[in-house]
């Protein structure tokens, strides 16, 4: 009997969308203003021809020019970057001003009801383009130097030509600094849109490089495994040839330096196949693909195997094992996980307390199981206690004791992933004590993966 559960991995990338969206939207909102201005330039044609009294082609190609350049604009909008956005705004207001004025002249001059409105121009481009003061300021410009070259052509007095032109710098200031103010608050609620996507270009562009690397991994441990695990196996068979004390080393062919040697390389492939194991961990954990297969499981017999199992470890280390059980405590769990958190929290009791006894005590109640692994080794910082549960944190002496920092945070994750948790106590000096607690039943697996907000399954 058994039951799979697998842990899905979340990224989130909606900011980003809302964003994007947003964007697409300001921009189709903008779309649609000019094509409705392109539409009212089109729909008063007729005016023209009640101004000057007949019909003029003049007028209606100014007119046709005019909406055809605000169409170009908004093609144009499509293709150009953010940064050109303004420039090509600006450019059609500065235009637009240009082909009123020719408006204006082709229908009366400065008696015209166009040149009339002309100073509310500036107003009506502010309306139009609210986030670009600069076109306000490229329109104004243009029509101090076609009302100046106007009134003075129609005989004004200069008086009356420096009065016109300083209602228009009045008025092009005033639109100038509404809209600049405008765009002020805007920027300042919204980062700009750059900095945004240059944020999340970054973002997305590290999620990659992380998911690649995981993949390589993953596919490195995997081509690395099978060939590993037949030369583990053919050092095996070897192992097996030899004596399995010094005492009997002279009554085998193989010299006892050849011995040493065989048994140096064991070492190795089998550390070697320890680290691959963890990379493949490591990747599955990372990309969510951890599979649980849930059975009942003697917890007590499971313990005392892997005991056994570190009994020639635990020799070699100095280290006499101490099995503290309970009454037989059965559980439903995945007893391959719980025998890679057991694994792992012993083969640390080794590494950082070789030369002073270890203590392994399973015992439980209805509804958890509790194991401890205690030695008398160099023990842990209380600073360092949450920390060497990350990935690839160490507190230990690089050059004293080797290790990759994966172990803690792979058997924290597994304890994590089975609804347990794991703690620490320890002072330096004074050894460590490591304690796992997990709920034997899927039931209070489920519940307590859902009160840690972790994903359930089946
Ligand atoms: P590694 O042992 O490869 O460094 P781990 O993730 O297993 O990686 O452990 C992380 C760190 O936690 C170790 O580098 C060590 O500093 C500390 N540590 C783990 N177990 C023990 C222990 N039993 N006694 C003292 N320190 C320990």
């Amino acid at each position: 009997m058994g039951s799979r559960e697998g842990l899905p991995r979340s990224t989130t990338t909606a900011g980003a969308d809302k964003r994007g969206r947003g964007r697409v939207s300001a921009r189709k909102a903008r779309e649609r203003i000019l094509l409705v201005c392109a539409a009212l330039i089109l729909l008063f044609a007729p005016s023209d021809v009640y101004v000057i009294g007949h019909f003029s082609w003049s007028p209606l190609i100014v007119r046709l020019e005019w909406a055809g350049s605000v169409l170009v604009t908004v093609l144009a909008l499509r293709k150009v970057e953010p940064h050109g956005v303004p420039i090509v705004l600006s450019a059609l207001a500065i235009l637009s001003t240009v082909l009123y004025g020719a408006l204006a002249w082709l229908t009366g001059g400065t008696s015209s009801p166009l040149f009339h409105w002309i100073l509310a121009l500036p107003i009506v481009i502010a309306l139009v383009l609210p986030d670009v003061p600069g076109a306000a300021v490229g329109c104004g410009v243009v029509l101090l130097i076609y009302g100046g070259l106007l009134l003075g052509w129609a005989g004004e007095p200069i008086a009356g030509i420096v009065r016109w032109m300083a209602q228009a710098v009045v008025v092009t200031s005033l639109v100038y600094t509404v809209a600049a103010t405008y765009r002020r608050l805007r920027m300042r609620e919204t980062p700009a849109p750059d900095a945004q996507d240059v944020a999340m270009a970054r973002v997305r562009a590290s999620e990659a490089a992380v998911a690649a690397r995981d993949e390589f991994l993953a596919v490195a441990a995997h081509e690395l495994r099978t060939p590993l695990t037949s030369m583990l196996l053919h050092i095996e068979a070897i192992e097996r040839t030899l004596p399995t004390d010094a005492a009997h080393a002279q009554s085998v062919h193989v010299p006892p330096t050849e011995q040493k040697r065989i048994a140096a390389v064991a070492r190795q492939a089998r550390r070697l196949s320890g680290l691959i194991d963890s990379m493949l961990d490591v990747s599955k954990l990372t990309g969510g693909h951890l599979s649980l297969e849930l059975a009942e499981v003697d917890i007590t017999a499971l313990v005392r195997e892997i005991v056994h199992r570190f009994a020639p470890d635990a020799a070699a280390a100095a280290c006499p094992l101490t099995l503290r059980l309970d009454q037989p405590i059965v559980g439903v769990l995945d007893a391959t996980r719980l025998d890679q958190i057991m694994t792992n929290l012993i083969a640390n009791a080794l590494k950082y307390g070789a030369g002073a006894p270890i203590e392994i005590g399973v015992e439980g109640d209805e509804q958890v199981v509790r194991l401890t692994v205690r030695d008398h080794g160099i023990g842990i910082s209380p600073a360092d206690h949450k920390r060497i549960f990350l990935r690839f944190e160490r507190a230990a002496d690089e050059r004293q004791y080797s290790g990759a920092g994966l172990g803690l945070w792979i058997t924290n994750e597994l304890v994590r992933a089975l609804g347990g948790r794991i703690s620490v106590h320890s002072t330096p000096g004074a050894g460590a004590s490591f304690t796992v607690v997990l709920p034997r039943r899927p039931t209070t697996l489920i519940e307590r993966r859902r009160s840690a907000g972790r994903p359930t399954g089946g």
